[in-house]
Parts: structure tokens; C-alpha cells; sequence
């Protein structure tokens, strides 16, 4: 796989990812891997900012059909992601690593608004932004406000960090002969409704040509092989 060169990534995790084996919603050694790869990735000279989900913790849609108020349960899945964004916090200055978080939903005694100004100073200075509570409005995914916030932070891709290794044609874990892309368009991942990102994120990052990378972040030292080009991975590009 030959990556162009990045420098400004934003890096999507999904709420799952902090779950280690599925026991509790966020494991703390498992939040501890997670950020070694981000510090590693960070080492190696990226730039990184990260959105996160929360889907470990909760999910208005899925919360809705079991009868809560669909804008009601938006907003308990936006402060979900707020707390995975303290955890994953939390275990990067574990490692010495300056992070700030930064909520789309105003909470200043826990943690500051998003001001996009102030995010993009933090990154030159080297700190790791970590934007929690989504785009701040219901009826919205992580995965948008990941396409949204690399758009307004001048990302040059998009980093999704799943537990599969890319895209495939099928789902690898339903069918067997379902063969993984090196590189697919985003017209095709819209048309084909390849599980990629929701359609949104997907036509958002399109629109303002910001590639998506989808690798398995659960795999150790995965995020710096792709990084440097040498992990499996799909790119979607134009
Ligand atoms: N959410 C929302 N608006 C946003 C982002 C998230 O309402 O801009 C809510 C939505 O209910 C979603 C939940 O927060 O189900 C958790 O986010 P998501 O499902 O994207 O987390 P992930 O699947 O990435 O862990």
C-alpha cells in the first residue's frame, strides 16, 4: 500500500475500541495501548487530533428504539463520548503526552468549548486535541463530527481505527470470499453502501477531498506501520 505523506492527521476511535474484551465499557489497560499508539505515532513526527465515540457507553438510535426520546438519547451519547475523551486523556498524560479536550456541548469545569482557533494553536504546539461530544447536535455520528472537525482542522486524512483491516466488498466476518479494497472511491463506498462511515462523513470528507484510511487499531504497533505505509489499509479517496 503506498500512502501519500501525511502530516496533519485526524484520527477517528470508536467507542469500542476502548472496550478491551466487551467486560466493562472502558478498559483502562486497553485505553493504555490505545494511547501508547497514538504517543508512538505522535513520536514519529505526526500530527495528530482525535475524535472519539461512544458507542461503548451508549447509542441514542439504538436507545431510541427501545423507546427514549431520539434527541434525549443523542444528547446521553454525546456525554458518553465526553467520558471515553477524559479516559483516552487521561491515559496519554499517563505517558506524558499534553493533550486538551475540547466539548462541542460547553462543560467548563470538566473540560474547554471546541473554539477551532485555540485547537489549531494547541496543535502547534504540540499538544493532542481530543474533541468529544460529536458536532454538539442530536440526529448526528462521531464519524460526521471526525469528517467535520479534519475538515475545519486542515487534516490531511482521515484516520478510522476499527477492528477490521480495511474495507471490504462483504462483510469478512459473514461471508468468505469477501475480498478487501487497497484503495476504493468515495462514490463507489456511497453507491455500493460499503460500511465505511456513515454517508454524511463520507460525502463530507468527498467534498473537501480529505482521504479516509481504515485500518485495525486493535492490532499492536498498527497505527505507525500504516502511518509509515507498511499496514494493511484501505484508502478512500476521490
Ligand atoms: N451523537 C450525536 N451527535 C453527534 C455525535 C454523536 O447525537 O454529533 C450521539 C449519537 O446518539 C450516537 C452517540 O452520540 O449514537 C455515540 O456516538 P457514535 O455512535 O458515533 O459512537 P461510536 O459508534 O463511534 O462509538
Amino acid at each position: 500500500m503506498t500512502l501519500p505523506r501525511f502530516k496533519r492527521i485526524l484520527l477517528k476511535l470508536s467507542g469500542e475500541v476502548l472496550m478491551g474484551d466487551g467486560k466493562v465499557s472502558i478498559d483502562p489497560a486497553t485505553t493504555a495501548r490505545v494511547a501508547g499508539e497514538i504517543a508512538a505515532a505522535q513520536a514519529a513526527g505526526f500530527e495528530l487530533c482525535l475524535v472519539v465515540g461512544g458507542g461503548n457507553i451508549f447509542r441514542g438510535l439504538a436507545a431510541a428504539a427501545r423507546g427514549f426520546d431520539r434527541t434525549s438519547a443523542d444528547y446521553m451519547g454525546m456525554l458518553a463520548t465526553v467520558m471515553n475523551a477524559l479516559a483516552v486523556q487521561n491515559a496519554l498524560e499517563q505517558i506524558g503526552v499534553e493533550t486538551r479536550v475540547q466539548s462541542a456541548i460547553p462543560m467548563p469545569s470538566v473540560c474547554e468549548p471546541y473554539i477551532r482557533r485555540r485547537a489549531v494553536r494547541h496543535m502547534e504546539k504540540g499538544r493532542i486535541v481530543i474533541f468529544a461530544a460529536g458536532t454538539g447536535n442530536p440526529f448526528f455520528t462521531t464519524d460526521s463530527a471526525a469528517a467535520l472537525r479534519a475538515a475545519e482542522m486542515g487534516c490531511d486524512a482521515l484516520f478510522k481505527g476499527t477492528s477490521v483491516d480495511g474495507v471490504y466488498d462483504a462483510d469478512p466476518k459473514k461471508v468468505e470470499t469477501a475480498t478487501r479494497y487497497d484503495t476504493v472511491s468515495f462514490n463507489q463506498v456511497l453507491s455500493d453502501d460499503l460500511k465505511v462511515m456513515d454517508a454524511s462523513a463520507v460525502a463530507l470528507c468527498r467534498d473537501n477531498n480529505i482521504p479516509i484510511v481504515v485500518f485495525n487499531i486493535r492490532e499492536q504497533g498498527n497505527l505507525a506501520r500504516v502511518l509509515a505505509g507498511e499496514g494493511t489499509a484501505t484508502i478512500v479517496g476521490n
